[in-house]
């Protein structure tokens, strides 16, 4: 088929094929690929809003076994530089985000041994006990396979338990691309096979949760695999009906093993505009600003996204890899409304909360990122020694005399 007849087939409201996809991905130029996808979006979200959430992207730790070779945030077991929250730093960053109008933490971090289900049950717990209505949007789908290998429970017993515990929503992170050879030569193929990835969801929706995909393009991938990335989630949808949102977002290669250069601008916005034609079953599609910058931030508006994304207050994982742009919700809702939208707060679930907060409420500018904790900062929370040590390194540093 040519160029031609796919846009028309979609107009027409048909489903690509993904040799299809291919076809426009390689041969469409980009501004009809963004009307076309701007058209879907319209047809989707009809009217001018465009949402954002206010949430806080809290890395409870950054000890991790996985050691993907893209990932410049992870530090082995036993590394001087490795931490975990304490529960009261974890309450304090709460604290902070609700007082500039957030109401959710999206919860996630490393592979870590030494903290095993226990751990993240009485977190939720002592959150949901202190906050009752704040939201947990935490663990994506490798952190929940590693909870089951180290509980050796099926997946469906530890989301099951988690959401006795206070989980509300999983982070489609660990998505990476969901290619078997594309994993095994990112060296994430151990810490979730795309088949792992997407039974996680499976459950998750099973057990009803929403949860969100994701894709990490710009590495060692092809075009048609990031394609075949998009026809699974787009399989699943139809299966299930649980994601709310999709979110790409262009790999970071500063201090990563793996290196390389970054995708530019373009090809995110090329790439954004094809995930609008093929998720035709995915309600919304985020702006990726943290890793693209405000302003192509904000022209994602006009290529399939019909939403900024969370106000950030911290990130460590994109910044660690070299990607440290920041916005706090002023920022965010200049950027919507300068580009023609009204700007809706919204909740996980994309149910509208109201104005931007900062209209009714003085709230603290937030200029820089925050990050999980101050450099140099080597204390370790209390509440650790509540839960056996697993790793060696652990053992060997609470058998030390204190
Ligand atoms: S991407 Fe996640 S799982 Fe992989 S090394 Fe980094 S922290 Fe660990």
């Amino acid at each position: 088929m040519t160029v031609t007849n796919i846009v028309q087939k979609v107009r027409d409201g048909g489903r690509v094929s993904a040799s299809e996809a291919a076809t426009l991905f390689h041969e469409a130029p980009l501004p009809l690929l963004g009307r076309v996808a701007d058209e879907i979006r319209a047809r989707q979200h009809p009217g001018d809003v465009v949402t954002y959430i206010i949430d806080r992207n809290v890395n409870y730790t950054n000890v991790c076994v996985a050691r993907c070779n893209f990932c410049a945030f992870y530090r082995p077991v036993g590394s001087d530089e490795g931490y975990v929250l304490g529960f009261d730093e974890i309450f304090r960053k709460i604290d902070e985000t609700i007082a500039v109008g957030g109401g959710q933490l999206l919860l996630q971090g490393g592979h870590n041994p030494d903290l095993p289900i226990e751990w993240y049950e009485d977190l939720f717990r002592a959150v949901k006990q202190r906050y009752p209505e704040f939201r947990l949007h935490a663990l994506s789908p490798p952190e929940v396979i590693h909870l089951t290998r180290m509980t050796r429970l099926p997946v469906a017993a530890v989301i099951d338990r988690l959401i006795a515990a206070g989980l509300d929503s999983i982070p489609g992170g660990g998505a990476e691309i969901l290619v078997d050879r594309v994993r095994k030569l990112l060296n994430c193929y151990g810490k979730a096979t795309a088949d792992e990835w997407l039974d996680v969801m499976r459950q998750a929706h099973a057990a009803g949760l929403r949860t969100t995909a994701t894709m990490m393009y710009g590495h060692v991938e092809t075009v048609e695999e990031r394609i075949e990335h998009l026809a699974r989630l787009r399989d699943l949808q139809d299966e299930r009906g649980g994601f709310t949102a999709f979110i790409a977002w262009s790999y970071q290669p500063e201090h990563t093993q793996l290196g390389g250069y970054e995708a530019t601008g373009i090809e995110y916005l090329r790439m954004l505009a094809l995930a609008r034609i093929v998720l035709d079953n995915f309600p919304s599609l985020q702006a990726s600003w943290v890793t693209q910058g405000g302003k192509v931030g904000q022209l994602s508006l006009a290529y399939g996204a019909n939403d900024m994304g969370s106000v950030m207050i911290e990130e460590n994982v994109v910044r660690a890899a070299g990607a440290a742009y920041c916005m706090d919700e002023v920022e965010v809702v200049r950027n919507i409304e300068n580009a023609g939208f009204t700007a809706k707060r919204r909740n996980m679930h994309y149910e509208i909360l109201g104005e931007p907060f900062f209209r009714s409420r003085a709230v603290p500018r937030m200029l820089e990122l925050a990050i999980a904790r101050a450099e140099g900062d080597t204390s370790r929370p209390e509440e650790l020694t509540q839960y056996a040590a697993r790793s060696a390194g652990e053992k060997k540093l609470r058998s030390q005399p204190q």
